[in-house]
């Protein structure tokens, strides 16, 4: 990596966290109120390791076996934690269960259960996925289930539902996601959840006024993909 795109790199993170500093004061949080997850999918391990020289600890990945092989490659880095954003597949979630640190998409009860038999040590924190827009494609549990989703993982070891992540769809305008946030946190708070996993590079701003305690941001800090 040369001095040029270190230097890029570490005015990308610069530029973010101002972003998210600013958004907190325009809408009255504390600014250590959200964590900034930086999304690494299909950028190397190299750039990982440069951003947590530059004092970034947490990287979603929405593969497992890629977040399988950079765990693995990136294993001493102190601090380092594992985000899995993306659908896993029930016979991909060992990887999960043994790398990561949090998941962010969980939306089935037969990988609830895959994942609860797999894990070891610490419970899991797990963000229920939700699909509040109704495409049929998408990912993520339909809000009607939830409350029974809730009650059938909450038997489940090594598990522990911390909160609840979408991801709106895509549009050139940012405050279109704005209701998609505004359902996500109306929700959580009925179920008692404290945690929103929400934001990404063209929206975060909007769901740190919304409530986000997660962003997950990729472009804005490793450029395209
Ligand atoms: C890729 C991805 C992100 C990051 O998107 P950017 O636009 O690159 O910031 C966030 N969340 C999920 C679920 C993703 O797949």
């Amino acid at each position: 990596m040369s001095l040029n795109e270190r230097r890029t790199l570490a005015e990308r993170i610069t530029w973010v966290q101002t972003s998210i500093h600013q958004a907190c004061i325009r809408s009255n949080r504390a600014p250590n109120s959200v964590e900034l997850l930086a999304v690494s999918k299909n950028h190397p391990a190299e750039n990982i390791q440069l951003a947590w020289e530059l004092g970034l600890k947490n990287f979603g990945e929405n593969y497992a076996q890629e977040l399988r092989d950079k765990a693995a490659q990136l294993a001493g880095l102190h601090g380092l934690r594992w985000h899995a954003i993306g659908p896993v597949q029930k016979k991909n979630a060992k990887y999960i269960a043994q790398s990561a640190w949090a998941f962010h998409a969980l939306d089935n009860l037969g990988l609830a259960e895959k994942l609860s038999q797999q894990r070891q040590g610490e419970p899991l924190r797990c963000f229920v996925q939700l699909n509040l827009s109704n495409e049929p494609q998408k990912n993520g549990l339909r809000p009607e289930a939830l409350a029974s989703f809730l009650q059938a993982v909450s038997a489940l070891r090594g598990l522990h539902i911390c909160g609840l992540s979408c991801l709106p769809p895509a549009s050139a305008e940012p405050e279109k996601s704005r209701p998609y946030f505004q359902t996500l946190a109306t929700l959580a708070h009925a179920h008692q959840l404290s945690e929103l996993s929400m934001g990404t590079t063209q929206d975060f701003h909007i769901a740190i006024e919304e409530g986000a305690t997660w962003v997950r941001v990729g472009t804005a800090l490793f450029g395209g993909r």
